[in-house]
């Protein structure tokens, strides 16, 4: 497909949303569930773990996971191009909802408005209480976590603190849900950046979107479900193939149009 074709559709497009995955982070140094170094490629087990009945069941399993939240990769990961170059679509005025899957909030930290971003499987920056919901910096939680409490509790009821994402065995919130579904249903172009699109009920939004007639375009290294329902697929690197899209649709924008 050649790029200036999808630079055009987007510099005309008026409701553009974008769905990202762990694809787009894997440049900044955060692995991926299902790539060729993915997680749960390497260690199939570990996405039977993720569920969030071993994480209130079992306190072995709370405190290998404050443990391994300590050194997340994604406490020092910084933005990439490919989290920049959405950023500067936006503030061209050509995305009108980025709906992400990440955790790592490095779509916000490249400058991405929290108005226009919707982290529907939550964010790793925040914790919360699995009993009251009481909130608030992750890092609070980790200074306790490095003082000795191997499985810090919450401070107001006692309850089980967690990161605030949504683990398997957790419902996505609703009104999250319900603005990334009328968006993709409203949407004239969507693009599906570094998913796998495994992942539901997220993974219907493209299909959303298509019954409405938009344009889908996916962008990933490896081969989806939807990729023969795609309009265009691009296979490269994220980092290159994004940025060098917005270069296109930045230098239409500022050409005299006729
Ligand atoms: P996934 O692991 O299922 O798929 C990622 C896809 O991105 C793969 O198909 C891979 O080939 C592709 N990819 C990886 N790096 C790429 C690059 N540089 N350029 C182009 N393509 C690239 O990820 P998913 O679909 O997002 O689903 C995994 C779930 O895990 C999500 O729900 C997400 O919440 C969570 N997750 C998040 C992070 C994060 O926050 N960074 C990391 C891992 C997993
Ligand atoms: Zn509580």
């Amino acid at each position: 497909m050649d790029p200036d074709q999808i630079a055009e559709w987007l510099a005309r497009s008026r409701r553009t949303v974008a769905l990202t995955g762990a694809g787009i982070s894997t440049e900044s140094g955060i692995p991926d569930f299902r790539g060729p170094n993915g997680v749960w490629t390497r260690d199939p087990k570990a996405e039977a773990r993720a569920d969030l009945r071993h994480y209130v069941s079992d306190p072995g399993v709370r405190r290998a996971a404050w443990r391994t939240r300590l050194d997340h990769p994604g406490r020092t990961a910084r933005p990439n191009a490919g989290h920049l170059a959405l950023a500067e679509l936006e503030a061209l005025g050509r995305l009108a909802l980025l709906i992400t899957q990440n955790i790592d909030g490095l779509h916000l930290a490249a400058g991405s408005s929290p108005e226009r971003t919707v982290e529907i499987h939550g964010t790793m920056r925040d914790y919360v209480c699995l009993d009251c919901g009481a909130r608030g910096p992750m890092s609070d939680a980790l200074a306790r976590v490095r003082a000795g409490e191997e499985d810090p509790a919450c401070l107001e009821c006692g309850g089980i603190l967690k990161s605030a994402t949504i683990s398997f065995g957790q419902s996505l919130v609703a009104a999250d849900l319900q603005r990334a579904e009328e968006a993709a249903a409203r949407s004239d172009l969507f693009l599906a950046i570094g998913t796998s699109l495994m992942v539901y009920p997220v993974a219907w939004l493209p299909e959303r979107a298509l019954s409405n007639g938009a344009r889908l375009v996916i962008i990933n290294a490896q081969p989806t479900p939807m990729d023969d329902r795609a309009h265009a697929v691009l296979r490269g690197q994220i980092g290159q193939v994004l940025p060098d899209m917005v270069a296109r649709v930045r230098a239409r924008l500022a050409a005299p149009t006729g």
